[in-house]
């Protein structure tokens, strides 16, 4: 299956890339109109490609190409034949999942079991499940005939560039919407094989749509008149700022942004299974996460045993070549994101906490960091609350179930969490009590396109996959879109 090849090394090969991308526009490449930038390789900081970036006048050309799609085409199209450019474009990212997951591990520095296991079968399958609800929104629940929005402007962060522009493409296509989506400076890449998967698909020109470039470009796309809904996921002060801006204007908003969510270790809890659990909730993608299970709440019964064999645990783990197959930990996505994690490491050690960190070699070249874990943290500590988005671990203790579910939601922040425990009743107690808007038990970081995600307070509002997915790009029945083309 396209889950079993193990690509080596060299598999850079697979990559066919083109030295210069331009902007993908009404499903054609067209020059920026900024000044292009390099995408490099975070592994060892070589330049992969130069990628343009569009501007303000760029921007509005996506957004007529993809308001004249919606019109013209996709809002006149069937939901059957809306599904079956989303079944080819699933089926053509199985095909080509070698070289997009080599692509994902070269631009975003991710291990490439990672890519190749995780984000592109993942990708795959999101657009399989949402292909599935193309010709079936009547009988989604959310009223009879919903309705397309338009035209959909999507940013999105560079941790998982690929099956971001999943999650926001898929469903925005399915409930009938055009859309135009603007990948993370420092990870373009995928999105720009993305664009030519779109051409591959013989999908109409306009109705996807992918401007490059920074933040200003994205500030475009929210500022523009003629988008309809705004779906973004990055950091929490960026999504506050666009937030600000859509107040007060006809657009939707959903805000995926960050978290800092709690692990909770149980004194009943399997231990070797919660050991590595805690390993995949904070080491998976460097911790480059929102999800990420970056605080450790063990029972104080098991605290000392749990943190010893995390540590055996983790000086295990390979870190090096994300392209190489054996490697467990890549490298830190981009140099500013490096001096992040290094400097709220730093003040943890000012803070009192105890710094313990993985012997391993870090390669001279690119961006790298060592698994890291705090103990003898305390709330109060800015590595207990604010998101490293690094491989950094704080672990604290307690006694109780309320002292846990008390710390646990001692945060501003409220996206998902973690319990490890042998006793259901217990689970269903405190995942009840905890203020997170996913809470794995006996597992973390485990996604599903038919499973809603989001989050609460400063983790945004608004959720992603399953039915609750695709009504945030639709409007419910009655309800006037403002626009005469119907959805279905
Ligand atoms: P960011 O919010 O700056 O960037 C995310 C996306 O928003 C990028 O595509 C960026 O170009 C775009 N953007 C930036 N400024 C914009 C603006 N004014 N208007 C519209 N779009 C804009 O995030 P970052 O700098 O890449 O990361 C900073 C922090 O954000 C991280 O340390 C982490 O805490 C958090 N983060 C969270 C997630 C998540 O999945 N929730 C992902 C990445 C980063």
């Amino acid at each position: 299956s396209f889950l079993d090849y193990a690509p080596a090394p060299e598999s850079r090969s697979v990559l066919a890339l083109r030295e210069e991308y331009g902007l993908f526009i009404d499903g054609a490449w067209v020059p920026g109109r900024g000044e292009p930038f390099q995408t490099i390789s975070p592994a060892d900081e070589s330049v992969i490609a130069r990628v343009a970036s569009g501007n303000e006048a760029d921007v509005a050309d996506a957004v007529a190409a993809a308001r004249r799609a919606y019109e013209r085409v996709w809002s006149k199209m069937s939901g059957r034949d809306r599904g079956k450019y989303l079944f080819r474009i699933a089926r053509l990212i199985q095909e080509r999942s070698r070289e997009l997951a080599v692509a994902e591990s070269l631009d975003n520095g991710k291990p490439i079991k990672e890519s190749r296991d995780v984000d592109v079968p993942l990708v795959a399958s999101w657009f399989f499940s949402y292909a599935g609800w193309a010709d079936k929104l009547d009988y989604a629940g959310l009223g009879a005939s919903p309705k397309a929005l338009g035209v959909a402007g999507q940013i999105i962060p560079w941790n998982f560039p690929l099956l971001m522009l999943a999650w926001k493409i898929a469903p925005a296509l399915a409930a009938g919407n055009t859309v135009v989506l603007k990948p993370a400076e420092t990870t373009p890449l995928t999105a720009l094989l993305f664009a030519d998967i779109v051409r591959q698909a013989e999908l109409p020109p306009g109705v996807v749509n992918i401007v490059t470039g920074a933040g200003e470009t994205g500030a475009a796309l929210v500022e523009h008149p003629d988008v309809d809904k705004i779906a973004f996921t990055g950091s929490t002060e960026v999504g506050r700022r666009i937030a600000r801006t859509v107040a007060g204007t006809h657009k939707r908003l959903t805000l995926e942004l960050g978290g800092k969510a709690a692990n909770i270790v149980f004194d009943d809890a399997p231990i070797d299974q919660a050991v590595e659990g805690i390993v995949n909730g904070i080491f998976f993608n460097q911790g480059h996460v929102c999800c990420a299970g970056s605080r450790l709440l063990v029972q104080e019964s098991i605290h000392d045993e749990v943190v010893e064999r995390l540590k055996a645990r983790l000086a295990t783990l390979r870190l090096g070549d994300p392209l190489d197959k054996n490697t467990d930990i890549g490298a830190i996505n981009s140099r500013e994101q490096l001096e992040r994690i290094r400097e709220l490491s730093d003040v943890g050690v000012a803070e009192g906490a105890e710094r313990w960190s993985a012997p391993c070699e870090l390669p001279e070249a690119g961006f790298w960091f060592a698994p890291t874990v705090f103990t003898g943290v305390e709330t109060s500590h800015r590595i207990a609350r604010e998101e490293v988005f690094g491989p950094v671990l704080s672990v604290m203790s307690f006694r109780t179930s309320k002292e846990a579910v008390a710390k646990a939601n001692n945060t501003p922040y409220g996206l998902s969490a973690g319990i490890w425990s042998e006793k259901g009743s217990r689970i269903l107690a405190v995942a009840d009590a905890l203020r997170a808007g996913v809470v794995w038990a006996n597992t973390f970081n485990r996604f599903d396109p038919t499973s809603p995600f989001g989050g609460y307070r400063e983790s945004g509002f608004g959720r992603e996959g399953g039915r609750h997915g695709l009504a945030a790009y639709l409007t419910p029945a009655g309800a006037s879109t403002g626009r005469a083309a119907s959805a279905r």
